[in-house]
């Protein structure tokens, strides 16, 4: 999270996710807030920043009806992550162990040092092992004092069913696509349409949204469209030094791969819709019409068949130089 972001931490900041943030609100305004909230959702959308805002409003002396004033001690140290009350528990390592639990459990015991209220944010609780759950459950069945007790997962289908039963669930969507793209040319400062872009790369993830190189993102997909027209004019040892190079480094290969098939998507889409603000990667709308004009839609099809049968080949660890040359051969035959 950037310095930025963790400056603000009233409601106000939080980009999209409108119905969870009102039921919050609605509860603190009526003081019927649930001792137990999970919030659930994809990795990266917004849930750990909707959880520190509430730790924030319920301990800020100013709160308003956005939450904390964010310029308090109390708002200041939750944002810094100082705060005597808050505590976090999050996996150490892969898993969240039972002693880190117990930890958390004596700190909760204690009273509040200066906040009104202590609040344990559980980012990852899908991450506790049966132990670690099972001991973490006498605090969910009776939270000391008036703890808050927030947890984060993006997995709720894997908690144990009596850990679901115990917390009010708050199901956050993934962002549209209008939301991040407008937060990213404002965070980013990126021109419109590489926040479109990267808005659809992101899937409605503001941490990806925020973490990823548009810079490269474009390079891949220019590389990858840079194949497509140049095959058909190569001779067979070029594309067989091609295929060397895109072997080389197999994951790289697979990403590559997994780009084709986006293309292909794209390609597929905007002859049937013409909509450049359909297709992930508008920049290329005009290599997708002249593709329309000169592919049938029945070699499209064809070809993301073979795009997504090497990403199967390369899966079950076929080498990756044979799934180059067959791919590319065949490309650039069609
Ligand atoms: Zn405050």
């Amino acid at each position: 999270m950037s310095e930025l972001e963790q400056s603000n931490l009233s409601f106000a900041a939080i980009e999209g996710h409108e119905k969870p943030v009102t039921i919050l609100k609605r509860a603190l305004a009526n003081k019927t807030l649930a001792h137990a909230y999970l919030f659930s959702g994809d990795a990266g959308i917004g849930k750990k920043m909707t959880a520190l805002a509430l730790a924030a409003a319920v301990n800020c002396r100013n709160a308003g009806p956005e939450g904390g004033c964010g310029a308090c001690p109390s708002c200041r140290k939750i944002a810094t992550g100082g705060h005597p009350d808050l505590h976090l528990l999050a996996p150490d390592g892969e898993e969240i162990k039972i002693d880190q639990v117990r930890q958390v459990q004596a700190d909760l015991a204690l009273k509040p040092f200066e906040g009104a209220k202590k609040v344990l944010i559980v980012d990852g609780v899908d991450c506790m092992n049966t132990a670690s759950s099972n001991a973490f459950l006498k605090t969910l069945e009776e939270p000391p004092g008036d703890a808050l007790l927030l947890l984060i997962t993006a997995l709720p289908q894997s908690l144990l069913p009596t850990i679901r039963s115990r917390c009010q669930e708050i199901r956050f969507q993934p962002l549209p696509r209008r939301t991040l793209a407008q937060a990213l040319v404002r965070k980013r400062g990126l021109s419109e349409e590489d926040a479109w872009f990267l808005a659809a790369l992101a899937q409605g993830s503001m941490g990806r949204g925020l973490e990823m190189d548009v810079e490269q993102e474009k390079a891949d997909r220019g590389r990858i469209l840079e194949l497509w027209s140049g095959l058909a004019h190569q001779g067979p040892g070029e594309t067989l030094a091609l295929a060397e190079s895109y072997a080389k480094d197999r994951d790289r290969f697979d990403r590559l791969l997994a780009i084709g098939v986006e293309c292909l998507r794209d390609a597929m889409v905007y002859r049937a819709t013409e909509e450049a603000r359909l297709l992930v990667n508008a920049r290329a709308e005009e290599q997708y019409r002249q593709w329309g004009e000169r592919v049938p839609f029945s070699g499209m099809v064809a070809d993301l068949e073979l795009f997504m049968a090497s990403r199967g080949l390369l899966d079950r660890r076929v080498s990756a130089q044979l799934v180059a040359e067959n791919l590319f051969f065949k490309l650039g035959r069609g």
